[in-house]
């Protein structure tokens, strides 16, 4: 498959399944088991694969452009899309050792059957993922694994979960190792609702694990090195892939806007909105200006992830602060310029601004991005 091909799919599926179902899903909180069928039978799923597992083995320009054109129709569906690329980048890039038992899936991901999703964060240590509280013991060849992992998106959805446990020598806080969980597997259990204010139709819901045992070969990382598969493999696919949401986001609020301007009127002048009023154009060209804005910072972040280079982290950690900032923006500034009707749900942009909040609060939050961005400037250690 090429990007434009890749792009022109995805822009099929968003039309087709995502748009028409969007706003019912959100209010629902209904996981769409159609869009990841149609992501599955399109051959998205397994977008940066190898081909021989049946992927198209594209890169991060095509994951970006992918990701935001769903998220322009349902962030919701974007974001488990994301997390399903993440996992499986991180079971593509298992340990040699892992390889034959891990085929399997991975061929499965490339035929589009097989969802997969990011166990990572914890309820002990809370947004800072590189951190589990949990932690691996031996059992026999393999290990068992405890856990409350306090959000995964897809859960009870995904055929697989890429988790994260200190490793059983572990001497530091930081000395994970990534391990991969299937659904079914006895003890993992989805431990509660998700009811969030917004992505509503993404399942973020808790996971538990419950002594859940895993075989040797289906351990990812060598002991202690899921921090690096984390921090190298991916923060910078996260980054990229949160940032492509944030556009979707902000595009489909220009687009919502914009739409409305153009269609409600005020009867009495026998103008629209737009035509009426200078406010709402200024408006509207300052959330055009920021969207675009955005996707110029993404373009550079695709050039820095494709040609690596010394300021490669910086422009990962920005882009995933500004997009977060960004989105927030711009779909305040729709929720503002469309007043009462976004107000009042007539429109979908109160979708788009409660899916935009999401972004700012994943980890790494805003917040934590920022604190990483001040002490690499400032030659402090980050961790
Ligand atoms: C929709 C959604 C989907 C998610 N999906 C997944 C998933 O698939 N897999 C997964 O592993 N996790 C997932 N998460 C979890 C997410 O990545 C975060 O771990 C979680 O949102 C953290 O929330 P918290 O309030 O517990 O964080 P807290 O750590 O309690 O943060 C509270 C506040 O403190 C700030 N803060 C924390 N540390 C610092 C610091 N060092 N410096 C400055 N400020 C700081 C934060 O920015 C935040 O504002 C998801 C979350 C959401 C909302």
């Amino acid at each position: 498959m090429t990007h434009d091909a890749a792009v022109q799919k995805a822009g099929e599926i968003a039309s087709s399944v995502l748009a028409p179902s969007a706003g019912q899903n959100d209010k629902a909180g209904r996981f769409s088991t159609e869009a990841v069928q149609s992501l599955g039978e399109a051959g998205l799923s397994g977008l940066l694969l190898p081909a021989n597992f049946g992927g198209s083995g594209l890169g991060p320009r095509t994951f970006a452009a992918v990701t935001a054109t769903l998220a322009e129709a349902d962030a919701s569906v974007a974001m488990v899309y994301l997390m399903h690329v993440l996992g499986t980048a991180c079971i593509s890039a298992a340990r040699p050792s892992a390889v034959p038992a891990l085929t399997p899936i991975l061929e499965d991901i490339g035929a589009g059957r097989h969802l997969s999703t990011l166990a990572f964060s914890e309820a002990g240590s809370r947004s800072h993922f590189w951190a589990p509280i949990s932690r691996a013991q031996r059992n026999g060849n393999g290990v068992r694994i405890s856990a409350k992992k306090s959000w995964v998106t897809s859960a009870g959805y995904a055929q697989s979960y890429v988790v994260s446990a200190l490793a059983p020598e572990g001497a530091g806080p930081t000395d994970s190792t990534l391990y991969l969980l299937r659904a079914g597997t006895s003890g993992l259990s989805v431990a509660g609702p998700w009811d969030g204010l917004g992505l509503r139709a993404n399942a973020s819901a808790p996971v538990a694990l419950d002594e859940c045992g895993v075989a040797l070969e289906f351990q990812l990382t060598e002991d202690g090195a899921g921090f690096a598969a984390m921090l190298n493999r991916v923060l910078p696919l996260f980054c990229l892939g949160s940032a492509a949401v944030a556009l979707g986001l902000c595009r489909a609020a220009v687009r919502g806007t914009t739409s409305h301007l153009k269609n409600a009127k005020f009867e009495h002048l026998g103008k629209t909105l737009g035509e009426s009023l200078p406010t709402l154009r200024a408006q509207l060209a300052a959330m055009q200006i920021d969207t675009d804005g955005l996707a110029a910072r993404i373009d550079d972040l695709v050039e820095h992830l494709e040609k690596p280079r010394e300021t490669t982290l910086l422009r990962v950690l920005e882009s995933k602060a500004a997009a977060g900032d960004v989105a927030i923006s711009v779909t305040a500034t729709a929720m503002r310029t469309c007043g009462g009707a976004a107000f009042s749900k007539h429109l979908n942009i109160e979708r788009l601004f409660r899916d935009a909040h999401a972004g700012a609060v994943m980890a790494p939050t805003g917040d934590v991005v920022r604190e990483f961005i001040g002490k690499s400037l400032l030659g402090i250690p980050l961790f």
